[in-house]
């Protein structure tokens, strides 16, 4: 079962996919993580990624799509796979359908969380990442609205696929309103 979290930056994807993840056995991949682990390890993408995503850019697809390639090969991520930050633009949707499509997969659904723009931006300056300043954390919206956002229209074209949440409130109020949708 592939599963998608999808949403703006800050709106609880992470948090939310971690806490299913574990809940369900089901792997969990966050694009945004593997890359700032291999920033932190120096390997050659670390190397490649690290001013991108510093400046709340977007790697390239084929960087990420061979992260999540080599991911969900993983035996953890046979039951399941949670992609938290994946796929972000519309060649990497495309990339995703031709992966799963190879070993007979497809997406089982997309949960788009949704959450105030203005609330998001300072639950970011709260949470204090590296790429949590202000002009960068704008940036990560520019790209998500320009870069991202398409791709919802792009999985609304399968009837019931996209299933919203409202990512208000407290992390167990809204894990409670996916597992609902989920189950
Ligand atoms: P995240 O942890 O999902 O907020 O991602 C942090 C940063 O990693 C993003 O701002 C991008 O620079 C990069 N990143 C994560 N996932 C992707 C992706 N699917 N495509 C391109 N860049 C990504």
């Amino acid at each position: 079962m592939i599963i998608i979290f999808f949403g703006a930056p800050g709106v609880g994807k992470g948090t939310q996919a971690a806490l299913i993840a574990e809940q369900m056995g089901f792997g969990h991949l966050s694009t945004g993580e593997a890359l700032r682990n291999a920033i932190a390890a120096q390997t050659d993408v670390g190397k490649l990624a690290q001013q991108i995503v510093e400046s709340g850019g977007l790697v390239s697809d084929e960087i990420v799509t061979q992260i999540v390639k080599e991911t969900l090969d993983q035996a953890k991520f046979q039951k399941g796979a949670i992609l938290d930050g994946y796929p972000r633009t519309i060649g990497q949707a495309r990339d995703l359908a031709g992966l799963l499509e190879a070993s007979g997969k497809k997406v089982a659904v997309v949960v788009n969380i949704t959450v105030d723009k203005e609330k998001v931006i300072q639950r970011l300056i709260l949470r204090g990442r590296k790429d949590d300043k202000e002009d960068v954390i704008r940036e990560r919206f520019n790209v998500y609205e320009k870069e991202t956002a398409p791709l919802l229209d792009f999985y609304l074209a399968t009837p019931n696929l996209v299933k919203n949440v409202d990512g208000d409130g407290q992390v167990e109020d809204v894990t409670a309103r996916i597992k609902a949708i989920l189950a």
